[in-house]
């Protein structure tokens, strides 16, 4: 039988497009017919990237390392060595599509439009002559004793010499990624570690003070405690909000705490509102300001060092009275005050969910891969790119610099192996 297809990918996402495009310019290059296939479930695609970045796609970080992502930093390490931020610059600047470095490191396309990132992979695709193929969903993947790929889909059967997995997580599942091709890499012998949401807000319980804050964002340093043990501490932005927390940092941290409570361990998010000083700083500074300015209110000392509203709040949550003055707290009063503010803990209830995620933490285990390739080392002729695997990156870029740099990776081994 002869294939339909030397190589079908299955999602055109981030990774599936790019892993498309290396693959048909490396296959020109080499002066090659590749006969490539893009599937995907959707009607429309690239709908994930338009939303991203707040509708502007964070294409890259100025300064991507490994120590930015969660998984296996050696593998990770060799796969983003491969293609770097820099490559990803260049590459998109080929696309017609320039970037910019704001402030925080993040690159953005200097159109300010996640639009301009879709038609510029859309039309890569198209002058490479790779077709598309919307509303073809797959429901199965089977090899064959030849060594062929069967796929069976919406409207019917492709068969095809080699299959790349570009099929994402969970994340926003309205925009076609499901979770499917964690079904069919585990049919095909995979493993697939515990998936939960990650770069995802946290709810708060509602008895805390959240919904009057909401609005106010500021920098506080989150550690995270797994079973008594400190996994994970950084500052950056919190953002408080209707339902509970959210802001860079928080949705960093949210992955150790979905994690976590998945595998049923206890966990506790303590923030401390005045990063870099730990107890004893805080209370010395409390201790000299009440000493130098004996009439000033708790309340005014504090609100000139954060928001007035969140110092009210945390004054109250002390179980003091408003109006106190600083020079007149008793001394267990002052420590419970100054453990609200350097210690507290936020009562999280539970996550976002899939629908408010931006990446999934876990997948397909990178020992599973062939980090030169991007080759299933147990099922020859498969690889996987993208979010489907057990790699997650901080906010800022970092997801897809992993998609384009496996992308890169599977795209070119594929095309100089069939
Ligand atoms: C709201 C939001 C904002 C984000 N902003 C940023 C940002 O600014 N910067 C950043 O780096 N990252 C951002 N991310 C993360 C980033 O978008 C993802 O990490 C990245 O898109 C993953 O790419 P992927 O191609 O691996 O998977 P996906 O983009 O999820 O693509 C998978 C594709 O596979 C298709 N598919 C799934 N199953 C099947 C099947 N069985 N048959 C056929 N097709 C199938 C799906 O329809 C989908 O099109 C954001 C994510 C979200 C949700």
């Amino acid at each position: 039988m002869l294939p339909d297809y030397d190589l079908v990918i299955l999602g055109a996402g981030a990774a599936g497009l790019a892993t498309a495009i290396f693959a048909a310019e490396t296959a020109a290059q080499r002066q090659r017919a590749l006969h490539i296939a893009v599937l995907d479930s959707a009607k429309k695609i690239g709908a994930k990237i338009l939303v991203s970045g707040g509708g502007r796609c964070n294409v890259t970080h100025d300064e991507v390392r490994p120590d930015d992502f969660n998984g296996s930093r050696t593998i990770i390490r060799n796969i983003l060595a491969a293609f770097d931020a820099q490559a990803t610059v260049r590459w998109f600047a080929a696309l017609g599509v320039p970037l910019k470095r704001e402030e925080t490191g993040k690159l953005f396309p200097v159109s300010d439009s996640a639009r301009t990132v879709v038609a510029a992979l859309l039309r890569r695709c198209d002058e490479l002559t790779v077709p598309i193929l919307t509303q073809h969903r797959v429901s199965d993947l089977t090899v064959e004793q030849s060594g062929l790929f069967v796929l069976q889909h919406e409207q019917g059967t492709y068969h095809a010499r080699r299959v790349i997995l570009a099929t994402g997580g969970k994340s926003l599942p309205r925009t076609g990624s499901v979770g499917s091709g964690w079904d069919i890499a585990k049919r095909l012998g995979h493993s697939v570690t515990t998936t939960v949401p990650a770069l995802v807000p946290l709810v708060l319980r509602e008895k805390m003070f959240h919904a009057q804050l909401a609005g106010i964002s500021l920098p506080v340093e989150l550690a995270t405690f797994v079973t008594g043990k400190v996994v994970d501490r950084r500052v950056g932005s919190l953002l408080w909000t209707h339902f509970g927390v959210s802001g860079p940092v928080v949705m960093d941290v949210s992955r150790h705490w979905t994690l976590a409570r998945a595998h049923g361990h206890a966990v506790e998010l303590r923030c401390n509102f005045f990063p870099g000083r730990d107890f004893p700083q805080l209370e010395k500074w409390l201790l000299e300001t009440a000493s130098a300015r004996s009439r000033v209110s708790l309340r005014r000392a504090l609100g000139e060092r954060l928001p007035d509203r969140l110092a009210e709040a945390l004054i109250q949550w002390s179980g003091i009275e408003g109006e106190a003055i600083l020079s007149q707290l008793t001394r267990e009063q002052r420590r419970v005050l100054v453990h609200s503010l350097t210690n507290f803990l936020l009562p999280v209830e539970r996550d976002r969910g899939w629908n408010f995620a931006e990446v999934t933490a876990g997948g397909v285990p990178l020992e599973e891969i062939n980090f030169r390739t991007m080759e299933s080392r147990l099922v020859k002729g498969l690889s996987l790119v993208g979010e489907i695997l057990d790699c997650d990156g901080r906010i800022g870029g970092f997801n897809f610099q992993w998609a384009w740099a496996t992308g890169y990776v599977a795209g070119r081994a594929v095309a100089a192996s069939v």
